[in-house]
């Protein structure tokens, strides 16, 4: 998966951005920082499967916990 420099979302081939169309992506590596759109969730990505990436989140309450979202429902931390 790859991070668009212009909008920050995760997409899931190189190329071309789905969400903004720029060219210019990065490799999403592992413990890079995102967040959940529409959430305050920031996590680090754990494992990336398919559409899935598995994040460690902490909470306000600094509580750990690991959950699985759709690349579309994330956004890269800069
Ligand atoms: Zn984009």
């Amino acid at each position: 998966m790859f991070y668009c420099t212009s909008c920050k979302r995760i997409v899931k081939d190189g190329g071309v951005c789905e969400f903004c169309s720029n060219v210019d992506l990065r490799e999403l590596k592992l413990d890079a920082p995102v967040n959940v759109l529409g959430t305050k969730l920031k996590g680090r990505v754990l494992k990336i499967t398919d559409d899935k990436v598995r994040l460690l989140i902490r909470d306000d309450a600094n509580n750990k916990f690991i959950k699985e979202y759709s690349y579309k429902e994330l956004k890269k931390v800069l």
